[in-house]
């Protein structure tokens, strides 16, 4: 028998949200460029989406486990969070994703009875929380994937923990909380906690289900981070105090800048010819505008629900700033106001209704700022490229995310509705000295996220330094493989595709 040692392989499992899945599909990449084997597990429709954004190779699969079919009054057909048509059904997906465990085992069983083994590893996100069951009945580490920053993951943990005996803070500020054990670079308000944290309840089966979560998560192996040592080193240990076992956190991010194909590079801004080949309607406009740093880009990602008086706000708002911008809107009911739709002829602005590449809008020469709700991948996303933030928060750890943005990093404005503030706000950030102040920062801050990427930066170490102890946990050799994995995996329950 060939004792030659199996290649390393892991396995990835996203939560079926866009900005869950992007960065563990960046990871997945990042991986591959180490000779890892990976495999990710989702649903139909999320593999479709999936695999257009994976490279051709020959070590890298997905796998199709079927979604959940009925009894949780989710939209027929609804396999990912971006199709939810209120965040009010966010409990029934996730209550619906815990169906998945047995085809997530049969796929672990599969592979435990090959030549191949079981992964490494599994990546799972905390939103998948009975993978930790799974994994430790098949004896492999589960790394949790948050797609959080580090301070947002801290403060959560520690409110969850103190928060009903807190006192008003000593500082200066009365109404901001303090934490025990933590340095936060701002005043935190009760109303920047994240609301199922704010109003926990263990009577409610949301909550209860939420602590089950936290619970797997803290018991697991090891978490991987997408946010880099230069940003948020001095929030990891008291991150790291709050899981068991002396569970690591791996800042392996900004996981977007892995990608050397996208990169950036040692500029500050790709330039549009760069851009030309992709030739959408966005770019095309993009091209258009003569003046470097002269567009803000408006979109607040694939969650949040907006109400359409709120988009009027905002229309009238960039409109009156006379500012140009290209605005990603995702309502299906909102109408451009008639005026604002006036003004767009002129050529100042563009509303595009379909998925844009974020990224590489961010990354053209004429974008000078991003209006922006700060999910952790746009926060990222925006600062690697030096593009500074108009912050404006709406669910989630959002609120944490911009404080962190505008006080803590000096990258950003705050803002908030009405439409003069968002209009002030604008012109600040695009043309007033706050906004150039910011946009030094997020400059400077991009040069050490491409940095941290790099041969030797801190994150492209940290990555080594996880495999290599993966490797260490799980040295066995064996034969290797692969095809046999890949007929076995033809099973009726789930299907499997090369990319
Ligand atoms: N995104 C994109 N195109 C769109 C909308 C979103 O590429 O039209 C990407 C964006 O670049 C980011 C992710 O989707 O990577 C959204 O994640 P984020 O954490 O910013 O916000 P969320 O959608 O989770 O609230």
């Amino acid at each position: 028998m060939s004792t030659q040692r199996r290649q390393p392989h892991v396995l990835i499992f996203p939560f079926m949200a866009q900005g869950h899945t992007l960065p563990l599909l960046d990871l997945s990449k990042a991986l591959l460029r180490k000779n890892i084997r990976v495999t990710i597990i989702t649903t139909p429709s999320n593999a479709k989406l999936i695999i257009q954004h994976l490279p051709n190779s020959p070590i890298i699969h997905v796998i199709e486990i079927p979604f959940p079919s009925n009894g949780y009054g989710l939209p027929k057909g609804c396999e990912n969070t971006s199709q939810l048509p209120s965040m009010d059904l966010h409990f029934a997906f996730l209550n619906a994703t815990k169906q998945l465990q047995k085809p997530f085992e049969d796929v672990l069983a599969l592979m435990s009875a090959s030549d191949a083994g079981i992964p490494l590893c599994v990546i799972s996100d905390f939103f998948l929380g009975w993978t930790l069951e799974s994994c430790q009945a098949f004896g492999v580490p589960r790394l949790v994937f948050h797609g959080m920053s580090v301070l947002a993951m801290a403060i959560s943990k520690s409110l969850c923990q103190h928060l009903p005996h807190l006192k008003p803070s000593a500082s200066q500020n009365p109404s901001s909380l303090d934490l025990p054990g933590m340095k936060i670079p701002f005043d935190l308000a009760i109303s920047d906690v994240p609301e199922p944290i704010r109003n926990l309840d263990l009577n409610d089966p949301a909550c209860q289900f939420l602590c089950e979560l936290a619970e797997a998560d803290v018991s697991s192996w090891g978490v991987v981070v997408n946010s880099f040592e230069e940003l948020e080193r001095s929030h990891i240990s008291s991150f790291e105090s709050f899981y068991h076992n002396g569970a690591k956190a791996w800042c392996v991010g900004p996981l977007f800048l892995c990608d050397d194909d996208k990169k950036p590079g040692d500029c500050e801004k790709l330039s549009d010819c760069n851009l030309a080949k992709h030739g959408t309607s966005a770019m095309q406009w993009l091209n258009e505008q003569v003046t470097l740093a002269s567009v803000l880009y408006v979109s607040f990602g694939t969650q949040a629900d907006v109400a359409d008086t709120q988009l009027d706000e905002i229309a009238f708002a960039l409109k009156e700033s006379g500012v140009p911008f290209i605005w990603v809107v995702r309502s299906t009911t909102w109408c451009v106001p008639k005026d604002v739709e006036e003004g767009m002829k002129s050529g100042k602005g563009l509303i595009v209704r379909e998925w844009v590449d974020q990224r590489q809008i961010l990354g053209h020469k004429s974008i000078g700022g991003f209006l922006s709700h700060c999910g952790w991948n746009s926060v990222l996303e925006s600062i690697s490229v030096g593009v500074p933030i108009l912050a404006w928060p709406m669910i989630a750890e959002q609120p944490l995310n911009a404080k962190l943005v505008v006080t803590g990093l000096g990258a950003g404005i705050g803002v908030c509705v009405p439409r003069e503030e968002v209009c002030d706000g604008v012109r600040e950030l695009m043309v007033g000295e706050r906004g150039r102040r910011a946009r030094e920062r997020a400059q400077a801050l991009g040069r050490q996220a491409r940095r941290a990427v790099k041969e030797g930066g801190s994150s492209h170490e940290t990555l080594n330094k996880l495999i290599d102890q993966l490797c260490g946990v799980s040295d066995v050799p064996l034969k290797l493989c692969l095809r046999a994995v890949r007929y076995e995996m033809e099973s009726e329950h789930f299907s499997m595709h090369q990319t």
